[in-house]
């Protein structure tokens, strides 16, 4: 903390105070109720400022005491925990044939949770209008709980670019599409930040935060739904790659003589062990989620070619995770979307093809498990890069403590 006036520029010292403040807010998020005795000896930030912060951010509603007190060495002190109350961040999810939207509190608590049918349409501008209206919609009953928005993120299925400018989404037919610029139009410039991002990296980020195994450092998430794409989270952060296009296990190459793949190529991981390789049939638009039930069932009943097919695609599935474990190993790989029902039936394959083709052993430690988040991974994952903006310092409202 810099305390003489005399030396950095003041642009310096607000870049130092807001950095303070979010290490302060991830204090309290990590450990509260805490006190702010507890907050300056975990941190080394001195007590006098730590007062100033914490001052900073009740002003801001984003920390508020309780009547609570520790006893402590005979002197009680107010406890901090999160005011999640004023504010609220957005996450969607646009897929082939639904749009999911999910809203947090400050803390994560869910506030909403809506899943509607969506078509694409026949232009970009059609399908941002759809998923515009739909987001206002959500917008505007944030608005009627008297709540401010923290931000939106949008996951697109397709490469998505470091600046989130849609480069190809390919099941949704859009290309080179500026979406976050477009839905803002449509919102009428809402004055909250709109972040576009891949829908496996935003699913990545909701099981870092919300998940079965949150806090996990090295974990990698797999889409499951109509493509499959892997989000990375290394050393506890997203990996993204150079231009952001990482993770597109989906067209890693599995047989060079196997079924075509609608990118054209052969034998892709999409084709040998995504949703149609799961069904045994191309899916149909629309009804995948019956079908996948039907799976299920005939799973359960024993039908002995249902099983071959969920095996065989297990197989492959356990083929293209193996790669993921020799080159990343990471200690988990979550399979989400619409492998999660067929778990029981994909993982022993998955784990079976592990087994014989890592060359650390027991698969470097790498298990592979099922999404609990289900369907609303990636639109939580957009409310979690939101929530990981504040934390990393973007904070509402002005600094208005600076002396
Ligand atoms: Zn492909």
């Amino acid at each position: 903390m810099i305390t003489s006036t005399t030396g950095p520029q003041p642009a310096d010292f607000a870049d130092v105070r807001a950095t303070n403040l979010a290490v302060v807010l991830r204090f309290v998020r990590e450990h509260a109720p805490c006190s702010r005795a507890d907050i300056a000896a975990s941190t080394g930030l001195n007590k006098a400022t730590v007062s100033s912060l914490v001052a900073d951010l009740i002003d801001r509603r984003l920390v508020r005491e309780t009547g609570l007190t520790e006893n402590r060495v005979g002197r009680p002190a107010t406890m901090l925990v999160l005011d999640g109350s004023p504010y609220a961040a957005i996450g969607v999810e646009i897929n082939i044939d639904y749009v999911s939207a999910v809203a947090v509190d400050l803390a994560g608590e869910r506030l909403l949770t809506w899943r509607r049918s969506f078509s694409s349409g026949e232009s970009v501008n059609q399908g941002v209008a759809g998923v515009g209206a739909i987001i206002r919609r959500v917008v505007n009953r944030m608005a009627k709980e008297e709540r401010q928005i923290l931000g939106l993120a949008v996951a697109v299925p397709g490469l998505v670019d470091v600046q989130g400018t849609v480069r190809l989404a390919p099941n949704l037919g859009w290309r080179d599409a500026d979406i976050g610029g477009d839905l803002a139009k449509a919102l009428r410039d809402p004055g909250f930040p709109i972040q576009v991002d891949n829908d496996a990296n935003l699913g990545a980020l909701a099981e870092q935060r919300f998940g079965a195994h949150a806090g996990a450092s090295d974990l990698v998430y797999l889409t499951g739904e109509v493509g499959v794409g892997a989000g990375i989270i290394l050393d506890g952060r997203l990996r993204r790659g150079g231009r952001g296009y990482s993770g597109e296990i989906g067209h890693v190459q599995l047989d060079p003589d196997g079924p075509e793949c609608h990118c054209g190529r052969r034998g892709c991981l999409e084709v040998m062990a995504g949703i149609g390789a799961v069904l045994g049939k191309d899916p149909s638009p629309g009804e995948i989620q019956v079908e996948i039930e039907e799976s299920v069932r005939l799973a359960r009943a024993g039908d002995a070619g249902t099983l071959a097919t969920l095996e065989s695609a297990g197989r492959s599935l356990g083929r293209g995770v193996s790669v993921l474990a020799n080159l990343l190993n990471p200690e988990l790989v979550i399979l989400g979307g619409y492998y999660v029902p067929l778990a029981p039936w994909l993982l022993p394959a998955v784990q079976g093809e592990l087994g014989g083709r890592v060359i650390a052993s027991e698969a470097g430690g790498c298990r592979v498990v099922a999404s609990t988040l289900g369907h609303d991974a990636a639109a939580l994952g957009g409310a979690a890069r939101v929530l990981d903006s504040v934390d990393s310092g973007r904070l509402p409202g002005g600094l208005s403590r600076i002396p």
